[in-house]
């Protein structure tokens, strides 16, 4: 798809034809099946300091928490005993948590159940960072490129920089992690034709995963006074992200939940097929607070979600079905 083609699909195309084309897709390329995602969210620590992020490390009026070695695997272990077989470990850009101490954790998830996949979802590190996590057994690695237009990438995310992420995301996929990219849509100053850039670099680099999320600026933040509320915009992109990378893993992600009543439904529809459920102990999670309002999805609520859409719930692996994705251990 070119860049006008995408931009029509993004303004003029009807919503419905969208709609039932991704459908299509996800029902030839990914089967029926939802797959379930065990989310721990270890620390809301960060040294990085993005302008609408409530984890940015000048947000002071947040109390920060980090969870112990002892902590993070009692949640993995309610994750494995409720069958789902993909554990994500997720945090702020925390340095508390050492190469050796990551790597120490994958090490332990791997010797309960060496069949149980684990993705990291820690930020930026230095390349032989992500080697050590890989050699350690980590199999996936999310890294949102937030944004392709680097001018507003930059601005929102100061002391840092598109080009050192896009090297990152290439050196993921080199040393064989399975990789998520993805962005955020209604930043402010984004126009159409940025998105449409942001899809034709998912055209061109083909990641397994893509993280979608709607823009929500948390309310101790530089950008809390900037809404967004064009959801339908959102179902475009995950609609025209499921058309042209077909095998994707797209999550219908909880800021569709937070901005939507039945917003995860709707992702669903338009071509998302991965729901993330929360395991995090309940007094941290309260306090993970990229943005506010952040819903909680327990399995429960998922299994629900998933069996209104009329799809059926996987709690298997679920690995990448991108041609050359590497499912092998290091
Ligand atoms: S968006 Fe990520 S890197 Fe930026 S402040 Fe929030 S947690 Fe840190």
């Amino acid at each position: 798809m070119n860049k006008k083609q995408i931009v029509t699909h993004l303004t003029k195309t009807p919503l419905n034809v969208l709609c039932e084309e991704s459908d299509f897709i996800t029902g030839k390329y990914l089967t029926d099946k939802v797959y379930i995602r065990g989310l721990v969210e270890f620390s809301n620590y960060c040294v990085r300091d993005c302008l609408y992020c409530g984890l940015r490390k000048n947000n002071k009026k947040i109390s920060r928490y980090r969870m112990a070695y002892d902590e993070i695997i009692s949640s993995v272990k309610s994750i494995i005993k409720n069958k789902i077989k993909t554990i994500v470990l997720q945090s702020g850009d925390d340095f508390y948590y050492t190469e050796k101490m990551i790597c120490a954790i994958i090490e332990s998830i791997k010797d309960i159940d060496k069949d149980i996949a684990v993705t990291l979802s820690i930020g930026e590190r230095p390349l032989y960072e992500y080697l050590a996590f890989r050699k350690s057994g980590a199999d996936r690695f999310l890294i949102k490129h937030e944004t392709i237009n680097s001018r507003i990438y930059n601005k929102l995310h100061p002391q840092q920089d598109l080009k050192k992420r896009l090297k990152i995301i290439g050196y993921l996929r080199k040393i064989g992690f399975q990789v998520g990219v993805g962005n955020i849509i209604g930043l402010p100053g984004q126009t159409i034709e940025d998105l449409a850039d942001d899809i034709l670099f998912m055209q061109d680099f083909k990641p397994d995963m893509i993280g979608i999320g709607p823009f929500i600026a948390q309310k101790d933040t530089p950008l809390r006074k900037n809404e967004f509320k064009n959801i339908p915009l959102v179902l475009r992109f995950i609609a025209l992200s499921r058309i042209i990378t077909k095998y994707a893993h797209i999550p219908a992600t909880t800021a569709m939940a937070t901005l939507k009543k039945d917003g995860q439904l709707s992702a669903l529809k338009f071509g998302a097929n991965v729901i993330m459920v929360d395991f995090t102990p309940v007094k941290f999670s309260q306090e993970y607070r990229i943005y506010d309002n952040k819903i909680r999805i327990n399995l429960k609520k998922a299994e629900n979600i998933i069996s209104k859409s009329g799809r059926i719930i996987s709690y298997d692996r679920g690995d990448s079905l991108m041609k050359g994705a590497d499912h092998g251990r290091f």
